[in-house]
């Protein structure tokens, strides 16, 4: 590839680079280089689902910003996206810390003008007949904004617009180190070639700490984490189903419940939070999450788990790090979304397109 091939160079080809070059390609010739596949990381690997309860601060801020964007995305990336923001969402809580959290998180919600309400178990129960388990209360926000969307389709949608407005891409080539100048970014050394641009953004998902050490690691974990998928079904939950324990559950370990039904009218049935293994997942995990189903929602029983998938989450203390990697100018970071990318991808594209937008 020839000197200067482009205005920017985003590396990873995940739900959080394709968003974000297409927001920067609107301005800008844009090359992404992705070291496999598009969508071949955690964006295709997880639960897709799109939610604000449960969030607090900057990132529910950014999640219903996300979520009122989704709503136009089919029509301004002119794609069907498997879009479905009518479901309801809902957080089961087991005991008085549970039902605790959940009340400030609803408080969280009104106070951005988001609609959310604290439910006893007898309104529970009045509201999802179907359901069982131990559980004393839960958390109800209305359908509107919550969902699902198909990530390979968001992320097939974006690289199209970009290829439209001239820009590129190039897969299976590993982005292997940062060229700098002076302290200037000035490209970047693939498996393959020298790639030479101005301003260089990392969004390779848990593995970004490996191009950015030594220059300025932002400090990720993988979590690696299993979802069951169903064969299709009539049988509907009636809202995304998820218990509040997760909220407080630790960074690196966690099995709890998660139901949701896809637009495609599969289950799937998480989540966890777990140490990566090559072994892919654990036994005692799958037992565990179809236990945990079943105890909720009893007629899963008669539903059959087609397929078992593992996605590796990059979490980071403290939220994402979206903006300008300090002391390199040229280089910028959109990483450590967690559990949280699908949602706030759109938000988080605009968010640091503005950044670097400003500044080239
Ligand atoms: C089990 C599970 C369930 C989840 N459920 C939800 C959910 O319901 N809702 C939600 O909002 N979020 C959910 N998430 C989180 C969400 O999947 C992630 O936050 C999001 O996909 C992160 O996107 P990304 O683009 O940053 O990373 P990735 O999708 O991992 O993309 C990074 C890309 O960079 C490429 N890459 C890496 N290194 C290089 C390199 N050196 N050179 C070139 N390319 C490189 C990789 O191949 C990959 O394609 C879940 C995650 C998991 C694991």
């Amino acid at each position: 590839m020839s000197a200067h091939a482009a205005d920017v160079i985003v590396v990873g080809a995940g739900i959080i680079g394709s968003m974000t070059a297409y927001y920067l390609s609107h301005q800008n010739k844009v090359l992404i280089i992705e070291k496999a596949t598009p969508c071949s990381g955690a964006s295709g690997a997880c639960n897709s689902g799109l939610s604000y309860l449960g969030k607090e601060g900057v990132q529910l801020e950014r999640a219903v910003q996300s979520l009122l964007i989704y709503k136009n995305l089919p029509d301004e990336l002119q794609a069907g996206l498997d879009l479905n923001q009518e479901r309801r969402m809902l957080l089961l809580a087991e005991n008085e810390d549970e039902l605790k959290v959940l009340a400030d998180r609803v408080d969280a919600c009104r106070s951005s003008g988001m609609p959310g309400e604290l439910l006893s178990r007898k309104k529970v129960e009045k509201e999802f007949p179907k359901l069982a388990g131990s559980f004393l209360g839960g958390a109800l926000a209305a359908g509107g904004l919550h969902g699902y969307v198909n990530p390979f389709k968001v992320v097939a949608a974006c690289l199209r617009k970009i290829q439209e407005a001239g820009g590129k891409l190039l897969r299976h080539e590993k982005v292997k180190s940062i060229l700098l100048e002076k302290g200037q970014v000035a490209g970047v050394q693939t498996g393959k070639r020298v790639v030479r641009a101005p301003v260089v953004v990392i969004c390779s998902g848990h593995e970004a700490d490996n191009l950015l050490d030594p220059l300025n690691p932002v400090g990720l974990k993988p979590v690696q984490g299993t979802i069951l998928i169903t064969e299709r079904t009539p049988l509907d939950p009636g809202a995304k189903i998820f218990s509040a324990a997760f909220l407080q559950a630790p960074e690196n370990f966690a099995i709890s419940l998660a139901v949701e039904k896809t637009s495609t009218n599969n289950i799937l049935i998480g989540t966890s939070r777990e140490m990566v293994s090559k072994q892919g997942p654990a036994r005692a995990t799958i037992l565990e999450l179809a236990h945990k189903a079943h105890t909720i929602l009893p007629d899963l029983k008669k539903i059959n788990v087609l397929r078992v998938i593992t996605g590796i989450r990059a979490v980071r203390s403290g939220g994402p790090f979206i903006g300008p990697v300090p002391g390199y100018t040229g280089l910028y970071a959109s990483l450590g979304h967690g559990g949280e990318g699908i949602t706030i991808a759109p938000q988080a594209g605009r968010e640091l397109a503005k950044i670097i937008g400003s500044v080239i």
